[in-house]
This record gives structure tokens, sequence and C-alpha cells, in this order.
């Protein structure tokens, strides 16, 4: 399995890059994330590197091989799609074969590769059935199943999983990423879904405006937010960014996660002064909202058995070494 490396790509639909000059290096073996919201570029990324659009500029090689002007059945990129596209006429194990069939694998190795696809992703006792006859989430695993049974180097999914019910996601979530380190397959993999690229990523690439903001591993991004706007998408509620003055003495945004405040009921000389205003109990967890004298509002996240009365005055203090300092206006870390 190969590593992917993108160069400078740039993607336009008329006036407007849907992918902004991105660069990125997916390691052999990798887990990627592209995650970001609706808009932000991440299937026309995806497209650019499975070849089913044409970049403007910029280079994408795969496995140290220049595959920018080559068509997508020249690429050994296997693609899961959001719509798991199974052909109904098609038996489960026809289905799986499919893309074995068009590369015309002789018949005993094509019933080898679906039978042994099948196992991984336990549908064997589906093969000879018609998708009609499987669930959403056996659905789901077909379109696995075809993906990896063709041996690809890359494999890459958009929004695999949006289509199912919480809990089967959940669930699929899960086996997914299990089934991935057991291929040893270099994947990238689109959600904006901030959970599910948090819990599978090795990496997270988090993209607004068809850049990437930020890429590092899921605690990384989640701890240390390279932009207020990634401290935002990630993580709920999202990070907090309070008007404050820098250690420096200037002004910036004081971003400090939920989890990072202690709450005081006592006035207390380094904490902020501010009046409790919703209580949200969430079983691990009760999540206080807190508006301060300045106006501003803060989440804070407390134990479940702490109880202070609605309108009660507390007072907040950022844990030592989490507090982290934006931009004011550009919103980037500015944090040493
Ligand atoms: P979503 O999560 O909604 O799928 P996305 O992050 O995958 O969003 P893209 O689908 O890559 O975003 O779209 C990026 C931008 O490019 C959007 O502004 C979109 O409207 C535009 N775009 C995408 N495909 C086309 C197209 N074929 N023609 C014109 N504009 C397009």
């Amino acid at each position: 399995m190969s590593s992917i490396e993108i160069s400078n790509v740039t993607k336009r639909y008329g006036d407007k890059p849907a992918v902004d000059n991105v660069s990125l290096t997916i390691n052999k073996h990798e887990f990627m994330v592209l995650l970001g919201p609706s808009g932000c570029g991440k299937t026309t990324l995806l497209r650019s590197i499975v070849g089913l659009e044409r970049v403007d500029s910029g280079t994408v090689t795969i496995g140290g091989r220049d595959v920018t002007n080559r068509v997508p059945r020249k690429r050994n990129i296997s693609m899961v799609f959001q719509s798991y596209a199974v052909f109904p006429h098609m038996t489960v194990f026809d289905n799986i074969a499919f893309g074995l069939r068009n590369q015309k694998v002789a018949d005993n190795e094509v019933k080898r590769r679906v039978g042994e696809a099948a196992e991984l992703l336990h549908i064997t006792e589906l093969l000879d059935r018609k998708p009609a006859a499987a669930s959403g989430g056996q659905r789901q695993r077909i379109a696995v199943a075809r993906a990896i049974a063709v041996d690809a180097e890359v494999l890459l999914m958009d929004e695999p999983l949006s289509n199912l019910d919480a809990l089967l996601r959940l669930e699929m979530r899960a086996e997914l990423k299990r089934l991935m380190k057991e291929l040893q397959v270099t994947v990238v993999y689109v959600t904006h879904d901030q959970i599910e690229a948090l819990s599978m990523g090795d990496r997270i690439a988090v993209m607004k405006d068809g850049q990437i903001l930020q890429c590092a591993a899921p605690l990384e991004v989640y701890d240390r937010p390279a932009d207020r706007f990634v401290g935002s998408f990630i993580g709920n509620p999202p990070m907090n960014f309070i008007p404050s003055l820098s250690p420096t003495g200037a002004a910036a945004l004081m971003g400090i996660r939920a989890e990072n405040i202690v709450l005081h009921e006592q006035a207390h000389p380094t904490a902020l002064a501010g009046r409790l205003s919703v209580i949200e109990p969430l079983g691990s967890q009760n999540l206080y909202t807190v508006v301060l004298q300045s106006g501003h509002t803060v989440k804070v996240a407390t134990r479940p058995d702490l109880h202070i009365p609605i309108d009660a005055a507390v007072w907040l203090e950022p844990m030592t070494g989490k507090a982290l300092w934006f931009d004011v206006d550009r919103g980037n870390s500015v944090t040493s």
C-alpha cells in the first residue's frame, strides 16, 4: 500500500477555487480524515486524488508515481461512496466481484478474494442473495467488501456511514477502523462529523474554504487547534473564546475547553466572575453556561454531582497551562 503526495493542488469551478493550493502527504498505511463543513472542498479533493476531477494546477503522486494526468482506473484506487451504490439485480457475490471481473481476474481468484472480503465483513451468509435482502448496514458492508476485494493501493471513502442510523454508525465506525488497520491499507476518509474524525483518524486534515487549516493527530487538533475555526468545529461544546489579554499584554482571544475550567463558588483572585445561567445534565458531566460580567458566554463542564443554583455568582479559573491564545482578527493561534 502506498503513500499519497498532494502538491499545490488547485481545482476551480468558474472563478471560485473549490480546492485552493492544497498540499498534503498521506503516509503509507495511514488513516487520513478530511474533515470540514459542507462546501469546504473535501469531496473535490477526494475526486482529484481518484482522478474523477482534472486539477487546474498541482500534482498528485501515489506510491511515488505521478498520476496527475492518469485516468481513474490507472491509479489503482478503490472508492466507497456515501450512496453505497450496490447493484440490486446482482447477487451480493457478483456485487463484490464486480471490480475484480472488470480487471479480468481469473474465476478461482475472484472466488477466493470475494470469500475473503465477505468473511472480513461478516456477510458470507449473504453471498447468494440479492442486496434487497440485506439491511442498510449489511449493504454498506457489501460496498466496503467490493472496494477492498480489488486489493487497491489506496482506499478512498466519502461519508460512507452517513446514511446509517445512529447506532449502526457507531458500530460500523469501530468495525471500519479495525478492518482498515487489519488490512494495512492507506485510507483517505471524508466526513463532516467531528466525532467520526476524532475516533477513526490517525490524522485529521481540517478544511475550510478549499484550504487545509491544520493537519495533525486527533488529540493535537483537539488540544491545540491552530485556528479559531478548528477549535470551534472540533469538540462538543466548541472551544470557548474569551476576549482577554495575552501573556504579552496584547489584546487576544483566550481559547479554553469547557473541561479545562475550574468553577468556584467563592470569589477567587485569578478567576473571571460571572453568573450561572443554564445547567445541562449530560449524564457523565454537567454542562454549565456562565455569563461573564463582560457579557460573554462560557461553557463549563463539571462533575455530574455538583449542584449550584441557577443565577448563582460563580468564578471561572482556566486550568494551568490549558489556555491558548488566538489573534483577535485573523483567528490564528498565537500561543508560543
Ligand atoms: P459536502 O460535505 O456538502 O459534500 P464538500 O466539502 O465535499 O461538501 P465540495 O463538494 O468539494 O465540498 O464542494 C466545494 C465547492 O465547490 C462548493 O462551493 C461547491 O458548490 C463547489 N462545487 C463542487 N462541485 C461542483 C461542480 N461540479 N460544479 C460547480 N461547483 C461545484
